[in-house]
């Protein structure tokens, strides 16, 4: 189970049941749930929309994209039955709080589940829940059926004369998965590797029908939008990002944990106010600022609010929330090949930039940081992550580059001094297996 932490600047919303026993259906009850679906079965499919739209509340997946204009894209009219679909599949290195949120308020993503079919006209959700994360399973298959048996599921829910089910779904440990449309093949009991894009899954989705994909915290979101109103959540972020964001501050920093900030929070502060500085009297050298596929940014980069278009024009992404701070007494070489590694673990192989790049930079950098690179290597680690970007089938080549060329970038003479100091100036002689040089 998760430690929870706080900090004085945080503004719950999303997780202000944390730590209150909310797994259980009658506290949830006592602490305002179920009340904003109550609301919504009186509204317009539009108006709930329209409330989500001008909330500015965006994916928090990664992708940023506003909510209520995703929901915009399903079409009114439909032979087949659209569904509603929660990416509960998170695997991005950093990023731990949709685990939080099933864990200690799953009734709040069935929630949201709810609404968003009602907004669209859907009668069916199901929740994925990440492979590795199946102790959550039984929490959620729990709240689910909790929430048959009071009636807010199933037939004629809250007597209104709707229906609504909902299905929970175990992954099987995929990164690849978390990809909007390789989750719908992995759902439908096939290999989870994408769909060629358009159509896109508002239009065609799971079995064919419409379907609305959004991430946990996403739909946890909804709830205190519909109650409260789109104007209140606009206002407590930025223009264009409202609301709050669960942020998971890990990596070399005092107090680690997943911290619910305004958006446009200072990530300077976020470090060094919420999180405590660094550890051991060392100096920051860099942060990923939205989990491990984000370009890093350096330390003299981090007095900037954290929203999705700041960031963006910062060179980097706001992405999944996964805030990994980075010491001085890091090797910069070794921490691009880590990236490396997961994601040349992860690539599904369907396409050959991916598949080949991922696995050649794999290579490269092993041998470089074992003492085996030459100069050359530095230009074509480079070289060949900027050929993966944007010629992948899915975001997964492109997660793999970003991160590798920013680390080449900002911090080309960490791989200078590696042909000097070889094997690797950051660790003690001996620690790492010094490969012949590559010629
Ligand atoms: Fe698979 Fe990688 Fe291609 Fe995505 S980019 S489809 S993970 S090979």
């Amino acid at each position: 189970m998760a430690t929870l932490v706080s900090h004085p600047d945080e503004v719950r919303i999303v997780s202000k049941r944390f730590g209150q026993g909310a797994t259980k259906i009658d506290r949830y009850l006592e602490l305002d749930g179920y009340k904003a679906v109550r609301k919504a079965l009186g509204m317009q499919p539009d108006a709930i929309i329209n409330e989500v739209k001008n909330s500015g509340l965006r994916g928090r997946g990664g992708a940023g994209f506003n909510t209520g204009l995703k929901w915009s894209f399903v079409p009114k009219q439909s032979v087949k039955p659209k569904y509603i679909l929660c990416n509960g599949d998170e695997s991005e290195p950093g990023t731990c709080k949709d685990r939080l949120i099933f864990e200690e308020d799953p009734h709040s993503v069935i929630e949201g589940v709810i609404i968003a079919g009602l907004a669209v006209g859907a009668s069916s959700g199901y929740i994925y829940i990440r492979g590795e994360y199946r102790y959550l399973l039984e929490i959620m298959q729990k709240a689910i059926a909790d929430a048959y048996a009071k009636g807010f599921l199933g037939k004629n829910i809250f007597g209104s004369g709707r229906d609504f089910e909902v299905y929970w779904h175990g992954g099987a440990g995929a990164y690849e998965v978390g990809e909007e449309s390789a989750l719908m093949e992995s759902l439908e009991g096939k290999r989870g590797v994408p769909r060629i894009r358009p159509p896109f899954p508002a239009v065609v989705g799971l079995w064919g029908g419409p379907t609305v994909i959004n991430n946990a915290e996403t739909l946890a979101s909804v709830p205190p939008i519909i109650l409260a109103g789109a104007e209140w959540f606009a206002n407590l972020g930025t223009p264009k990002n409202g609301g709050t964001r669960l942020f998971c501050l890990s990596g070399h920093v005092n107090k680690p944990g997943v911290y619910e900030l305004p958006m446009g929070y200072n990530l300077k502060k976020m470090i060094y106010e919420v999180g405590g500085g660094i550890p051991n009297g060392r100096k920051l050298k860099a942060v990923v600022p939205g989990g491990s596929s984000c370009p890093l940014l350096t330390a003299e980069e981090i007095d900037l609010p954290m929203d999705f278009d700041t960031l963006m024009k910062a060179g980097s992404m706001l992405g999944s929330g996964g805030v990994v701070m980075v010491d001085d007494s890091t090797c910069m070489v070794k921490f691009a090949l880590r990236i490396m590694k997961f994601y040349q673990h992860e690539s599904c192989g369907w396409c050959i930039p991916c598949r080949e790049g991922t696995d050649w930079l794999d290579k490269t950098l092993t041998r470089f940081h074992s003492g085996g690179g030459i100069r050359k290597d530095i230009d074509n680690i480079q070289y060949l992550s900027e050929n993966m970007l944007g010629r992948t089938f899915c975001p997964l080549g492109d997660a793999a580059a970003l991160p590798t060329i920013s680390i080449v970038k900002k911090f080309r003479k960490e791989f200078e001094d590696h042909l000097e100091g070889r094997p690797c100036p950051f660790e003690k002689k001996g620690t790492v297996e010094q490969l012949p040089v590559f010629a």
